[in-house]
């Protein structure tokens, strides 16, 4: 049984919920009886999801409801709740009768077992958020429509997701995804399509990559990625301007790439959990570079001049695509044929991190001592000040 008592506040009488008496045989019954008490101060309430705080609330949470019944709800209190709490009850699926609610902004339906969600849901033209944790959700429960909705706040973490439904690739006001504690494996390239993002939670999947894709959202400001199966991540991360929090921990990675320093907001970085390499690593694979290769790099280190008249457009555009050697003790440019070698660059004077470099000849590493320990590196060596990464969590 649920008490309600009208409350005053600021000058709006509103209602407040006193105790929540849970009995397991009489859900309905205790919907239902809270549905006539409350219907005694509807235009109250009415009055309040006018103006002050708390108004438009409908609180039907914990009470052990394995259906929705919204026949003692009349069409003014429906047409006024703007927030629907339904968590903790045993509801298999979101009944129909939701769709009623149209002004409704708020859903949120976690911890009740659900394994479909009615087609009603996408009538709900003003639904901004939807929180739907812990549940038994998985890609074929969702309507077809679902991408209609103009959510800005999804979440379903804990649930059974194996992959993301490609409704939710068609959210473009979505600010927030949070898909935790599925089973997904992978990352859509086609998230990119979220052009609206800011936080994207992906920990406790499956997920082995990070699509490049991933990198074209340009608000994105916090992306969690930890506990999964990551083995690397794609230097076109780079790219994400606004990203301030990072968290790969407890994934697979042994390195980062150099391109991470790129990432001037960055103010976290979780890595903790990681096989991060501890030693340089020694072992290079080198293919020699090919005659173009050698051609371009000789035209390109040595400034030699040439125009569109000189050569078809092919070199041209070959030209274009010389890399500036990162040694900052070699002028050389490189195109396909680099050395991947793996440096350690001091964070904050404290953690040293393991970051892939492309050299363009073996001969580059020389002035690189191998023991990551030593100070002798150090010299040529980025340091990140500790203003741009203010917390490095590396366990
Ligand atoms: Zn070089």
């Amino acid at each position: 049984m649920l008490f309600m008592t009208p409350t005053c506040n600021s000058g709006h009488w509103h209602w407040t919920p006193l105790f929540i008496w849970r009995t397991t045989k009489s859900a309905i019954t205790s919907l239902s009886t809270i549905l006539k008490s409350s219907l005694r101060c509807e235009m109250d309430l009415h009055e309040g999801a006018a103006h002050g705080h708390g108004e438009g609330v409908l609180d039907l949470s914990r009470l052990n409801l394995n259906t929705l019944s919204l026949v003692e709800i009349s069409e003014e209190r429906k047409m006024g709740t703007k927030q629907l709490y339904l968590s903790f009850n045993r509801l298999p699926s979101l009944p129909g009768s939701v769709c009623m609610f149209s002004n409704l902004e708020f859903l949120d339906i976690s911890n009740n077992g659900l394994s479909v969600i009615c087609e009603g849901i996408t009538w709900l033209t003003k639904l901004r958020t939807l929180i739907a944790k812990n549940n038994r959700l998985d890609e074929f429960s969702l309507p077809k429509e679902f991408g209609s909705l103009p959510l800005e706040v999804l979440n379903l973490s804990g649930n059974r997701f194996e992959e993301m439904p490609a409704q939710f690739l068609k959210l473009q006001r979505l600010q927030s995804l949070s898909l935790g504690g599925n089973r997904l494996q992978s990352i859509p390239a086609e998230i990119e399509n979220l052009t609206s993002l800011e936080m994207l939670y992906l920990g406790g999947n499956l997920i082995t990559s990070i699509p490049p894709e991933l990198a074209n959202l340009p608000y994105l400001s916090y992306l969690v990625l930890c506990d999964n199966r990551i083995q690397g991540v794609p230097p076109q991360l780079t790219r994400l301007h606004s990203l301030r929090s990072l968290s790969l921990h407890n994934n697979l990675l042994t390195y980062l790439p150099r391109e991470i320093l790129s990432l001037v907001r960055l103010q976290e970085l979780s890595l903790r959990g990681n096989p991060l390499v501890v030693r340089f690593v020694k072992e290079m694979t080198y293919d020699p570079p090919s005659l173009l290769e050698l051609a371009g790099r000789t035209i390109k280190s040595r400034n030699v001049p040439y125009s569109s008249c000189d050569m078809p457009s092919h070199l041209l555009h070959y030209l274009d695509l010389a890399s500036k050697c990162p040694n900052p003790k070699c002028a050389g440019v490189y195109f396909d044929s680099c050395v991947r070698h793996i440096k350690f660059v001091d964070f904050c004077g404290k953690y040293r991190l393991p970051l892939m470099h492309y050299l363009c000849s073996p001969e580059c590493t020389s002035p690189c001592s191998s023991n990551p320990q030593s100070d002798a590196e150090s010299e040529d060596e980025i340091s990140v000040p500790a203003y741009r990464l203010q917390r490095v969590l590396l366990g």
